[in-house]
């Protein structure tokens, strides 16, 4: 049985080193809690660019749809995948009081605790790279850990994820069935292996939702410059689009989503209200009718061969 109760949005930060397969194991996830119907994201951040360096990925799972796209700086789960990293990168921070690190080592999580300095937090650990080595024939410990994520949290199911790397591995090990069979056994072992203290079994995540605070855009810093302006009358976007948006006023409740996404400017103001559409500059991507909050669902993409019958 898990260890986390359900709550509305869940942010999870991994922690990791460049090739141990930290954004392929929250690509996972993502699809895994998608094919749960949940909402899903999955995204990672380099810095040097090579293999060893440490890297973060990111995950959020809701029940229901969120408008969020930065990075995660208050995550009620931390996943390390290599505790070496622990020695210089602060991987707690800003994790929440009562929040849960899934560490890859082989200590205990009453070790891990007291090694680590964790004590305000929930501890689980598994020992990733030994089922990794013993699996997988190296020490690839995203997998065995995405089992314990599985076991901890109950967030997504083993089956799910064992379905989801079937569907992953199939097509280029379709002659190495027995690479399949390796990997299903890293998760199963990773859900099976993973402990954390008896006593803090079925204590919430957390009692309260984060806080964000945003700026409104006139705080934001000033952006890219574009030295020399105009070009936009030369090159009219709207000539690429396959779909147009179109506007509905009546349904529209002006959260401005659709202006914030939209890479083209083509969403028009007037007076801090969306009134329409440059469809001169609007190429069609869709964005903004995917930000548009399903409730008001102002904003629908039709074909443009549509308006050529007209
Ligand atoms: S379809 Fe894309 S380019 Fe056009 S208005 Fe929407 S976000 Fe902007
Ligand atoms: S996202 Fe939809 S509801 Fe929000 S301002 Fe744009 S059109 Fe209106």
């Amino acid at each position: 049985m898990s260890a986390v109760a359900q709550r509305n949005l869940i942010e999870i930060r991994w922690h990791a080193r460049a090739g141990q397969g930290a954004k392929t194991a929250a690509n996972i996830l993502a699809q895994a809690a998608l094919r749960e119907g949940k909402y899903a994201q999955s995204f990672p951040e380099f810095g040097p660019e090579r293999r060893g360096a440490p890297m973060q990925a990111f995950n959020r799972l809701s029940d229901e749809p969120f408008y969020m796209h930065s990075g995660i700086t208050e995550p009620d789960i931390v996943i390390v995948v290599d505790p070496r990293l622990m020695e210089t990168i602060p991987v707690t921070d800003g994790l929440k009081p009562n929040g849960w690190v899934i560490v890859n080592t082989h200590f205990s999580p009453e070790e891990a605790q007291v090694r680590w300095e964790l004590k305000p937090f929930k501890v689980a650990t598994v020992d990733a790279s030994a089922i990794a080595r013993e699996t997988l024939k190296q020490d690839i410990p995203n997998v065995p850990l995405l089992g314990a994520f599985a076991k901890v949290t109950g967030l997504v199911s083993l089956e799910t994820l064992q379905s989801d790397t079937v569907h992953r591995l199939e097509k280029r090990f379709r002659d190495r069935p027995q690479v399949i069979e390796a990997n299903l056994k890293a998760l199963e072992r990773g859900f099976n292996e993973v402990s954390w203290v008896d006593a803090q079994v079925f204590e919430p995540i957390l009692a309260e939702p984060s806080q964000i605070a945003f700026k409104s855009w006139t705080e934001l810093q000033e952006g890219g410059i574009i030295p020399e302006p105009s070009t936009s009358l030369l090159y009219r976007t709207g000539s690429w689009r396959l779909e147009r948006p179109v506007f509905d006023p009546q349904k529209c409740v002006q959260c401005l989503m659709c202006w914030l996404v939209c890479p083209d400017s083509a969403i028009v103001l007037e007076s801090g209200k969306v009134v329409g559409i440059d469809y001169d500059h609007c190429k069609g991507c869709g964005l903004c009718s995917l930000q548009c909050p399903p409730k008001a669902k102002a904003l629908t993409m039709v074909l443009e061969a549509e308006f050529d019958k007209k």
